[in-house]
């Protein structure tokens, strides 16, 4: 008995998959485009929590520290972990998906106070043309870690490729009789969306806080003026605010996921939505 579970020890141990740790779901969903099933994802944001206030478990850093990669996009949550991990933990590889990529600058009401530390907007990850350069990253970086499996990547890579060219084909072609360009979103994770397909996001939340009446009373005026009748919100984040606004203008509340696991689906869904409610 005692040698069967030794030995049942051993084999899990032998042929554990690597494991690969990502800060949000959808960078799950595009590790996972390119690795197939060669390795075990570890994804530190769990679905529904604010991206920017989240705080890690410790069983999941300890998971985080037998990764091979960390594949990061450089959220407030990850800065600790990054500044420990590059002076403690030198064996994970770590690679930010926004490395090449040109940021927007975030506008900030309170800059003056010293928050331009988080100056730059993350959210990627909603854009597929930008997904593409995120996807090329991903599978030079596995490429590197695990050549035995170089062909398999190539190919996925090549793949996942396309699916993001015909998404990106379908949501032009969604939005391109909409008659109107504005939206409000509670969180403001769509600016290089919107940047892409020529809309504009007016965000509710003020430096990622509830707006005060002043500011929500002026949010209520442009969006009148803008006749605007959705307004997207997120699990996970205020909804007092996105409320008011919504009974104030009459319009409807649409909830979306800027951070699922289901990444396709879930932007098509938001892209109908939109469609929807700009025609
Ligand atoms: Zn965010």
């Amino acid at each position: 008995m005692k040698k069967f579970i030794l030995l049942c020890f051993f084999t899990t141990y032998i042929f554990a998959k690597p494991i690969i740790s990502v800060s949000i779901l959808p960078l799950e969903y595009f590790v996972q485009k390119i690795a197939g099933t060669s390795v075990e994802i570890h994804t530190l944001l769990p679905d529904n929590a604010d991206e920017h206030t989240f705080e890690p478990k410790p069983q999941s850093l300890l998971t985080l520290e037998k990764s091979k990669i960390y594949f990061t996009i450089g959220l407030e949550f990850e800065r600790p972990m990054l500044n420990k991990f590059q002076s403690l933990f030198k064996q994970t590889k770590i690679i930010n998906l926004n490395d090449n990529i040109p940021l927007i600058e975030k506008k900030h009401s309170h800059a003056h106070e010293g928050h331009e530390l988080h100056s730059k907007d993350p959210h990627t990850w909603l854009d597929p043309i930008l997904v593409k350069s995120q996807a090329k990253t991903i599978a030079k970086a596995l490429i590197e870690q695990f050549p035995q499996n170089k062909k398999m990547y190539e190919e996925n890579l090549t793949l996942f490729e396309k699916e993001l060219d015909s998404i990106n084909e379908t949501i032009k072609t969604k939005l391109q009789d909409i008659k109107h360009n504005n939206f409000i979103v509670y969180h403001p994770s769509w600016s290089y969306f919107a940047k892409r397909y020529n809309l504009t996001q007016i965000p509710v939340e003020v430096d990622g806080k509830e707006p005060k009446p002043k500011a929500l009373m002026n949010l209520i005026q442009i969006a009148k003026e803008k006749n605007i009748k959705v307004i997207f919100v997120q699990a996970g984040f205020a909804q007092n605010a996105s409320a008011l606004l919504a009974k104030e203008l009459n319009a409807n509340v649409v909830q979306i996921n800027h951070l699922s696991k289901d990444w396709q689906n879930e932007l098509l869904k938001s892209v109908n939505a939109l469609e929807n409610s700009l025609k």
